[in-house]
């Protein structure tokens, strides 16, 4: 084919083709057998590190070898996120399609830094978002930009609103400043880690996070959040950006969105929802008015990679003024000067290149179509939901939280149980150590709490029926 020596160049097609077909095969394979491997692997630390070379190889090796090592070594270290049994943390999987994405845009190895080097990505990527903001039935004026992750987006939201609050800190930045009064972002006390680290990245410091006050079902009280900021402001603070959650991450509770927006618009501060987790399931008509108020806001996150069967990772951020996050980041030097009106993805974040991540939620969005997200977000909810009617009827159970989306907080609570924490616990560890299933925990009042997340694009009612009847049985034995 030319004349490159053979030593050179990168693998030849005839051997991509037998190796791409193998691989396919397998992966169907293992989407096939996802049922008969652990939940959660069953390695110790260090296993695999033991068994590989501290060092590269100095010739190239072949291909056939490197995949008998996924099997032999890779895969005893896999938790299996797609098993329909995990249900820890949030229950997210990628569907086939979704993989499908990934091959082929690593495949174009594009990097969207400017609409030149990438106009499929960048135009998929306006009109993808466009498609999903009109499925969770947005307003126009939002436009939304794809980051890896939520903890990006909320950062990069963050950094918008401290911009848009005049402070100039673009230009002067924040160190040996005296003028600069200590700066504000509310949130409730349910709020997602990702916060804290986005106020300790921007230079904000924790001492900027106001955590504010729930009530019984663990929702942000709003007048509790504005007698802060009126304490705030009398200080002397500055109020950057309030940031209520649709769907936390312990109990899936929703902070009262329209309350908090007419707070910030008094105030006229950054409103920034987090729907990271819950978001997506706006498409659903029946849960629209668990997102009232959310069309205020000035951004909003929301994650297809948890729950709208994305492979990690694709998180989006919604801006009502995409400029605002632009006049925050757009730095063009001169070799990425261009002539072009058009929108160029490194103009909004700190990230030069960005992967071409719009294609898989394209791949998703058009196989499965709106009905068919419709049907698959609406039965995890049902699953859900019969199973806290399991835990509902039964007296060695209760319930912790209310189940709005997918996630069911629980726990044992047999009769005279001295340790009911300690007794938890040991359920779920002993649980999860079967590699039946994976639930993992949080605290709701003070007490150790299980959560189990339905959300696995291949769970169906057996899937929940198994955990409720080992869960039983495990309660029988440890109690
Ligand atoms: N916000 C909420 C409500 C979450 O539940 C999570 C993760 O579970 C995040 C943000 C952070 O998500 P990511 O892993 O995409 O940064």
């Amino acid at each position: 084919m030319n004349d490159t020596p053979e030593r050179l160049g990168d693998m030849p097609d005839d051997e991509f083709r037998r190796y791409g077909y193998q691989l396919v095969d397998w992966i169907a394979d293992y989407f096939g057998n996802i049922e008969t491997f652990p939940v959660i692997s069953q390695v110790e630390p260090g296993w695999l590190t033991e068994k590989l070379p501290s060092s590269a190889p100095e010739e190239g090796e072949d291909f056939a070898d490197v995949i008998a090592d996924v099997d032999e070594l890779i895969l005893p270290a896999v938790t299996h996120w797609n098993h329909p049994n995990f249900h820890g943390l949030f229950s997210t999987s990628t569907s086939a399609v979704g993989v499908f994405g990934e091959m082929l845009a690593a495949a174009f190895d594009m990097k969207a830094m400017l609409w030149r080097t990438s106009p499929a990505s960048t135009e998929l990527e306006a009109v993808t978002l466009d498609w999903l903001r009109q499925m969770v039935g947005l307003p126009a004026e939002f436009e939304g930009i794809i980051y890896d992750t939520a903890s990006v987006s909320t950062m990069h939201a963050i950094a918008a609103a401290r911009e848009r609050a005049g402070l100039n800190i673009r230009e002067l930045g924040m160190s040996g400043r005296g003028d600069l009064p200590l700066m504000r972002v509310y949130c409730s006390e349910h709020v997602h880690s990702s916060i804290d680290k986005s106020v300790i990245t921007l230079g904000l410091g924790l001492r900027s996070l106001r955590k504010i006050e729930c009530n019984e079902r663990f929702e942000m009280i709003p007048e509790r959040l504005a007698a802060a900021i009126d304490e705030d402001l009398a200080a002397g603070y500055v109020p950057l950006c309030v940031i209520p959650t649709v769907g936390t991450t312990s109990s899936t509770s929703i902070d009262p969105v329209d309350a908090v927006a007419d707070i910030c618009e008094k105030y006229g501060i950054w409103l920034h929802v987090d729907a990271a987790y819950a978001g997506p399931t706006a498409i659903i008509p029946e849960m629209r008015s668990l997102f009232k108020g959310w069309e205020r806001a000035d951004s909003i996150v929301m994650n297809p990679h948890k729950w709208l069967f994305t492979p990690f990772d694709l998180s989006i951020l919604y801006c009502k003024d995409l400029d605002q996050l632009k006049q925050a980041f757009s730095l063009v030097p001169e070799y990425l000067k261009t002539t072009e009106e058009v929108r160029n993805g490194m103009d909004y974040g700190i990230q030069l290149g960005r992967r071409f991540r719009a294609l898989k939620l394209w791949f998703v969005m058009r196989y499965f179509g709106r009905e068919g997200l419709i049907e698959r977000l609406r039965e995890h909810i049902r699953l859900a939901n019969l199973f806290a009617s399991w835990v509902e009827q039964s007296s060695d159970w209760e319930m912790m939280a209310p189940v709005p989306f997918g996630l069911v907080c629980f726990r044992a609570a047999p009769e005279n149980v001295a340790d009911p924490d300690g007794l938890n616990e040991r359920i779920m560890t002993e649980l999860n150590a079967s590699g039946e299933a994976y639930l993992s925990h949080t605290k709701l009042n003070g007490k150790f709490t299980l959560r189990l997340s339905v959300g696995s694009i291949r769970v169906e009612e057996r899937h929940i029926d198994k955990v409720w009847r080992l869960l039983n049985e495990h309660l029988e034995r440890l109690h």
